[in-house]
């Protein structure tokens, strides 16, 4: 195929790209009766490592106990399978998609009796909003869709179904001639983007908005509080209004997929000329050392393929 992968994982088995299919009545297809994560495995100097790995299906396990979903495999099994996985489709770095979900049986909203399917796919993907980004920055747009409230769906669990939130935010910003979207919460502070959570800074002291913002609480976000407070910023979770982005003096975006992103304006208010902060640039300077296993003191977060 095109991606040049051979292999996805799917129910404990290596089958072919072109053969890892599902029957359009699955469960999963009509309702989003799913859980997933998005990994990523880095090129690093000592070969590739999966960052965060354990981490990243800990959590899928924990969006499965939200949604209510049996897991068919351990986290273990899941992380051993990874490994294969990349190993057999001799890929240096890529992205990981684990996906355990309802599949095929009565097509009720009750999904007693379907069966429980788990696949993991890996594939080559770069800079997820463009390697331009990363340098200079992108530009945002505030969504007129709310980030559900987690009353309304889990929110800190990667549930299928929920995306559709996501995608609405996205389109409407990409229509509008926008990167990306961030969302308000039912309050109308900010949660987060589509697919990143958000940090602003100011006066050196780093911001990112709390769980209770309705926001994943993104793996990432974890790792750059922790890398901020190492090289010596204080970091604070606290509810951020729209109006503060605009005077906000750094912002940018973290995830797995985003990785660290500069936001360069929102809603055409310029954040910084030269797109990218220096608070911005040596935070994503040392997220980048780590992920190449560059930097000390940071391996344990690296898993060896
Ligand atoms: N928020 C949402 C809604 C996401 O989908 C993601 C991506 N998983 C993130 C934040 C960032 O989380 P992480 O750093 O764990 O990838």
């Amino acid at each position: 195929d095109e991606l040049d992968v051979d292999k996805i994982w799917m129910d404990g088995e290596l089958v072919d790209w072109d053969e890892a299919q599902i029957h359009v009545l699955s469960h999963v297809v009509h309702y989003g009766s799913g859980v997933f994560e998005g990994v990523r495995c880095y090129d690093t100097v000592d070969g590739p490592a999966v960052f965060r790995h354990r981490e990243h299906y800990e959590r899928l396990a924990d969006s499965a106990k939200a949604l209510g979903i049996g897991m068919e495999y351990t986290v273990g099994e899941l992380v051993e399978a990874t490994r294969e996985l990349i190993r057999e489709n001799e890929l240096d770095s890529c992205y990981i998609r684990p996906i355990v979900f309802y599949g095929y049986d009565e097509l009720g909203l009750n999904p007693k009796g379907c069966p429980v399917r788990t696949a993991i796919a890996v594939w080559p993907w770069g800079a997820y909003l463009g390697e331009d980004a990363i340098n200079n920055g992108v530009d945002v747009a505030v969504s007129s869709w709310r980030k559900h409230h987690s009353s309304q769906i889990p929110t800190t669990a990667k549930i299928t179904g929920a995306y559709v939130n996501s995608i609405m935010a996205s389109l409407e910003a990409k229509s509008n001639g926008y990167t990306e979207a961030i969302l308000l919460d039912k309050e109308g502070s900010v949660s987060e983007g589509p697919g990143e959570n958000v940090f602003m800074v100011n006066d050196g002291t780093l911001y990112t908005t709390p769980v209770d913002s309705s926001i994943l609480d993104g793996i990432t976000r974890q790792c750059v509080m922790d890398v901020a407070e190492d090289l010596g910023y204080e970091v604070v979770e606290k509810r951020i209004s729209r109006s503060e982005l605009y005077t906000a003096d750094e912002l940018f975006f973290t995830g797995t997929a985003a990785e660290v992103t500069p936001i360069r304006s929102v809603d055409d208010r310029q954040v910084r000329e030269d797109g990218r902060g220096p608070v911005t640039k040596e935070i994503q300077e040392t997220f980048f050392e780590i992920t190449e296993g560059r930097r000390d003191g940071y391996t344990d977060w690296l898993d060896y393929v």
